[in-house]
């Protein structure tokens, strides 16, 4: 996809950044319906997925050790074919947090992540305030997550 515009104040990436959000909504459901069918693939599909990247993750192309998920890709010709064609191998971890984003919405997140991160490195004002908050949160999230799962719910990763 093509590069989006720069917003020209924060109000407007804040705003965009919401549309986006909304976008994403009205996609849930059908992203719910892959969900459905991703858990009835089989052993030999989940195998071909596997084989497809060589056994990497391809979000973050890190090697997959143990557990991963098959990822659905939107299919370019919207053509159906063999179920296995429309899934790529991933980590549990990558899947869950890039799942149920928009591309465009994605790439605001990587451009902010990694522009986050250089303002980390470089212990900026922004940055440590940022690093503080951040570590907080996931020291949070953590013992949420050791808890036994009486109430699992995937989504509440997303709404961080
Ligand atoms: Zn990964």
């Amino acid at each position: 996809m093509e590069p989006s515009a720069i917003p020209s104040s924060p109000e407007e990436l804040a705003e965009l950044l919401h549309e986006l959000r909304l976008v994403r909504r009205q996609r849930k459901e059908s992203l719910r319906a892959d969900d459905r069918a991703r858990q009835s693939l089989l052993a030999a599909e989940r195998s071909a997925i596997f084989t497809k990247t060589g056994g990497r993750c391809h979000i973050c192309g890190g090697t997959i050790h143990g557990a991963w998920q098959a990822d659905h890709v939107f299919p370019h010709s919207g053509g159906g074919g063999h179920a296995a064609d429309n899934y790529l191998p991933a980590h549990a971890l990558c899947n869950n947090y890039r799942w149920d984003y928009t591309s465009e919405e994605f790439q605001h997140i990587l451009k902010l992540g990694v522009w986050l991160r250089t303002q980390i490195e470089r212990k900026t004002p922004l940055g440590l305030r940022a690093a503080k908050s951040f570590l907080a949160s996931e020291t949070v999230r953590e013992s949420r997550r050791k808890r036994p799962q009486i109430n699992a719910n995937p989504e509440s990763n997303h709404e961080a």
